[in-house]
């Protein structure tokens, strides 16, 4: 691969796409050239900015001509370094790509260009009494092909699943240039493999998304939301079963513990709603019930003693503030000091012994490490974060912290979880995907890879080599 662009490449660059179609400004190599991930240096070749898929297309016919890898590019959120250049790649931005067609209230779907802003395609279909349930923390700057090739998680997939559940059809330019429509806005065409769900969550290693039909929902009605004191994690599971029993509909139920939550007090300030602290907290946020119904469900909490504390939002303005403890909770970690993140899902019955076990291993190998649980545990998605010491310096951290993964995701192996819920494999977890796959499913994932990409252009070094 080369490092520098062929003088004959640049030529063509210049002679045969707009003029601001390319840019090797050295605070844009390293603005382009990363993602949020903290651990490899960006060092990408150039960044171009494709207007139409026709440029798309283009440029990875020239590309694979000229044998030049390519990183596709989108709001660079993401947690896994799938969209870092690091070896010399051309870095493809889809952000000028961000057209959001008229929404079509009879089939409820959106056409969108792969650019699209998830919470502008939010805005744009709220008028319509319909939403995009794709919904984060990072949704005003993550794009909708960004979360179309993460297949995204999220608060609200304990009520609408992941993303894939949202896609109808997709645009895909492939490593040769060659424009593939896939599915239209179909919603039922049983005519064989699923070439579309194929390239869903696969990080860019197989193609291009240029654009996408959005599958909507109807925006749910009032909602309500309750936070609640937990003794312990068997306390949040059986809240969780309670919960699922309640008269309303889930539409999310996220915990934290408490080091998370000193954390968000240390960094924003933000009022705590409980006078004692407690090991764990809630956060449910339910489609409205039947209010009388709903006292009565959170009465029996407190009856059953399954609660040491709650409190239900009365307004729009306090259901915001139980939220912002919650989405705050990521860039309290990194403001205050040097997390190690992991995102490992588990079946929920394992969720209670894997979290003892992982507190055994850390007091035990990692004596003195803080670790900071949260998740959207009723998916059985937990995020482990754990915190650098004070008397470790970073490469030591790093170093450590490694051995730590590799202890820590045999017992998600042995747990029969995975070692990424929602956050992709990247050039972050790729050491660890054989905990989660088989050697026969790595390598029908090497074939598929080798028969999309023979060049291997496409996001090397990404998830699997060919
Ligand atoms: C505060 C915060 C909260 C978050 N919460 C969640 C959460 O709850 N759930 C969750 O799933 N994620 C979460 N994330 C991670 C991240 O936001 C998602 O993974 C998101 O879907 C990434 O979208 P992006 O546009 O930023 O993609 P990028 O980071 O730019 O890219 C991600 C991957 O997709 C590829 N890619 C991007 N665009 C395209 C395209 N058009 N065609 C082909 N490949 C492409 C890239 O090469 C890369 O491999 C969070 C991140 C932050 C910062």
């Amino acid at each position: 691969m080369a490092r520098v662009l062929p003088a004959e490449l640049t030529g063509r660059l210049k002679s045969d796409f707009p003029p601001d179609f390319v840019t090797v400004e050295p605070s844009e190599l390293t603005e382009y050239g990363r993602d949020r991930t903290k651990v490899f240096e960006p060092d990408p070749c150039a960044i171009v900015f494709p207007r139409t898929t026709a440029e798309v297309s283009r440029l990875m016919a020239l590309c694979s001509q000229h044998r030049i890898a390519v990183v596709p590019s989108g709001g660079r959120t993401g947690y896994a370094a799938g969209a870092v250049a690091r070896a010399g790649e051309l870095v493809l931005s889809l952000e000028r790509m961000r057209r959001i067609d008229s929404v079509d209230p009879l089939a409820v779907s959106v056409g969108v260009e792969a650019g699209a802003v998830t919470e502008a395609v939010h805005q744009a279909c709220a008028p319509f009494g319909l939403t995009w349930p794709v919904d984060f923390a990072s949704k005003g700057q993550s794009h909708v092909g960004g979360n179309i090739a993460t297949n995204a998680g999220g608060v609200k997939v304990i009520r609408y699943g992941l993303t894939r559940q949202w896609v109808l059809g997709l645009q895909v330019v492939t490593a040769s240039g060659e424009v593939l429509e896939l599915n239209g806005a179909l919603e039922k065409n049983n005519t064989g493999f699923d070439l579309r769900q194929l390239f869903i969550g696969t990080e860019g290693t197989l193609g291009v998304i240029t654009e996408a039909t959005l599958k909507l929902a109807r925006l749910p009605g009032k909602l309500d939301v309750a936070l609640f004191a937990l003794p312990d994690l068997a306390g949040v599971l059986r809240l969780f079963r309670e919960a699922r029993r309640g008269p309303f509909t889930i539409m999310a139920f996220e915990f934290f513990d408490d080091a998370s939550l000193t954390r968000v007090e240390r960094h924003r300030k933000l009022p705590l709603p409980f006078a004692a602290r407690s090991p764990y907290n809630v956060l449910l946020e339910v489609e409205r019930a039947d209010p009388a119904e709903l006292e009565a469900w959170l009465a029996s909490l407190f009856d059953q003693g399954l609660v040491t504390d709650g409190t239900l939002a009365q307004s729009v303005g306090q259901a915001a503030a139980l939220w912002s403890l919650r989405e705050s909770i990521s860039e309290s970690l990194n403001a205050t000091g040097l997390p190690h993140k992991n995102d490992v899902a588990l079946p929920i019955a394992a969720l209670e012994s894997f979290c003892a076990d992982l507190t055994s291993l850390i007091q035990s190998r990692f004596s003195g490490w803080e670790i900071c649980l949260f998740g959207h545990i009723g998916d059985g998605n937990l995020h482990v974060n754990v915190m650098k010491p004070d008397d470790l310096e970073p490469a030591a951290f790093r170093t450590r912290a490694s051995e730590l993964d590799h202890a820590m995701f045999e017992l998600v192996k042995a747990a029969h979880g995975s070692v990424s819920a929602e956050h992709g494999i990247g050039l972050l977890k790729k050491p660890y995907l054989g905990y989660t796959r088989t050697p026969a499913e790595l390598e029908l994932l090497r074939g598929i890879k080798r028969t999309l990409d023979p060049g291997n252009i496409l996001n090397p070094g990404k998830i699997v080599d060919p």
